[in-house]
């Protein structure tokens, strides 16, 4: 959603992770240390994602790698397929979405890969995030205020 490239893997094995980081020159984020050492020993750039809520990891993350934690949709990605989103028009989406979700919202987003075509609009999941997104900010700022002084 913030527009960076991402690939989200759970169901694969330390060797799998390490050949996939390692080839498509990606960073390796994991929460297991094993993997996050091994991954360090091969050369494969690691980051141990540490902290006991999605806030605090995010903001662990944020913070290493200088992420801009604001959702610009001309800059999202579909969290799906990693494509690119464009804004559609309300009247081109109602067969897509619920009736519900149709009569209360106005803004949607479609994702360019056609083969997806999924289509988005700022529901509750969205709140979610953006709730996640504003604590990790939050954290982020209290951080950076302590070690000014
Ligand atoms: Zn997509």
């Amino acid at each position: 959603m913030l527009g960076y490239e991402a690939q989200y893997e759970n169901d694969r094995s330390d060797v799998d992770l390490l050949s996939l980081a390692k080839q498509g020159s990606l960073v390796l984020l994991t929460s297991d240390e094993e993997l996050y050492r091994t991954a360090t020993f091969r050369g494969v750039e690691s980051f141990l994602v540490q902290g006991r809520t999605e806030a605090e990891r995010l903001a662990a993350v944020a913070e290493r790698y200088k992420l801009r934690l604001d959702i610009d949709t001309r800059e999202s990605r579909c969290p799906k397929c990693g494509f690119t989103l464009r804004e559609a028009a309300k009247q081109d989406v109602e067969k897509s979405v619920p009736v519900a979700t149709f009569k209360v919202y106005n803004s949607f987003w479609v994702c360019t890969n056609p083969n997806c075509a999924k289509v988005y609009w700022q529901g509750s999941h969205w709140k979610k995030i953006e709730q996640t997104l504003r604590a990790a900010k939050k954290l982020l700022d209290l951080k950076s205020n302590a070690q000014n002084g």
